[in-house]
């Protein structure tokens, strides 16, 4: 469904992706697991069209996305941190996206109040964003990632400012929206354990290379290199 070919991603004279050839299915919530500074990010931004690639090619639901400009490519996305406009409303800030389809106010507000149900804010819509808590606000910008009904929902190591606790039920929640819409996601992180708990597949980066692809379990229990072997065994 996503098919990187090939990536290669130059910043001046340092490789920062070095030949990355991934498939990930239809439907699925596949993980970007590894250390700070492999390319995680660099690798997400250039399926958004954040970044440009050096060489290689890009498809999604096969077409060839790799020149597509960013808001044709039809991705949500998600940050660290909260990418909410602070002067809008929850609700105005979830109605952002629709409002560049063709949509009468009453069905954006429709749409609107469902989503906001769906992340649990049925209540918050009248708020601004800092009278929210941090895990209210990535709800709020999820939930705005979602309403428009992308292909492919990229979520950036989303809940790294947020507290364990919060954390922990933040994932499930992720994971039950992403499974009740049936969306595709790619999630980043450097948390072995947030891999574990949600992804049908990791894909463990190190170096701007692919160290390994797999099941959480597999993963796990049958580590393909040494350095997968610490950085799954290991609780950093
Ligand atoms: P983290 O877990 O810390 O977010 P990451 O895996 O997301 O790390 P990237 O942000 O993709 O890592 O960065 C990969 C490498 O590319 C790093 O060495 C970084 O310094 C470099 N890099 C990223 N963006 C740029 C840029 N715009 N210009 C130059 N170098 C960059
Ligand atoms: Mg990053």
């Amino acid at each position: 469904y996503i098919r990187f070919e090939n990536i290669v991603k130059n910043f001046g004279s340092t490789q920062v992706l070095k030949n990355i050839n991934l498939d990930i299915e239809k439907g699925q919530l596949v993980t970007l697991l590894g250390p700070s500074g492999c390319g995680k990010s660099t690798l997400l931004r250039c399926l958004a069209g954040l970044e440009t690639v050096t060489s290689g090619k890009i498809w999604l639901d096969g077409k060839e996305i790799t020149n597509v400009e960013p808001r044709k490519r039809d991705i949500g996305m998600v940050f660290q941190q909260y990418s909410l406009f602070p002067n809008l409303t929850v609700e105005k800030n979830v109605a952002f996206g629709l409002q560049l389809k063709k949509m009468s106010k009453n069905q954006i507000d429709t749409k609107v109040k469902e989503m906001l149900e769906i992340v649990g804010l049925g209540d918050k819509g009248k708020n601004y964003p800092s009278q929210l808590s941090g895990g209210q606000q990535q709800r709020a910008a999820l939930a705005r990632a979602i309403v428009t009904e992308p292909k492919v929902l990229l979520l950036d190591e989303p809940l790294s400012a947020i507290d364990a606790l919060l954390r922990k039920s933040l994932q499930m929640e992720i994971r039950r929206i992403q499974r009740e819409t049936d969306i595709t996601a790619i999630f980043v992180t450097h948390d072995q354990n947030e891999a574990m708990v949600m992804s049908d597949m990791i894909h463990l980066l190190y170096d701007g290379k692919i160290e390994q692809s797999a099941e959480p379990a597999q993963m796990y229990a049958r580590p393909a290199t040494k350095f997968a072997a610490s950085f799954i065994g290991s609780y950093n």
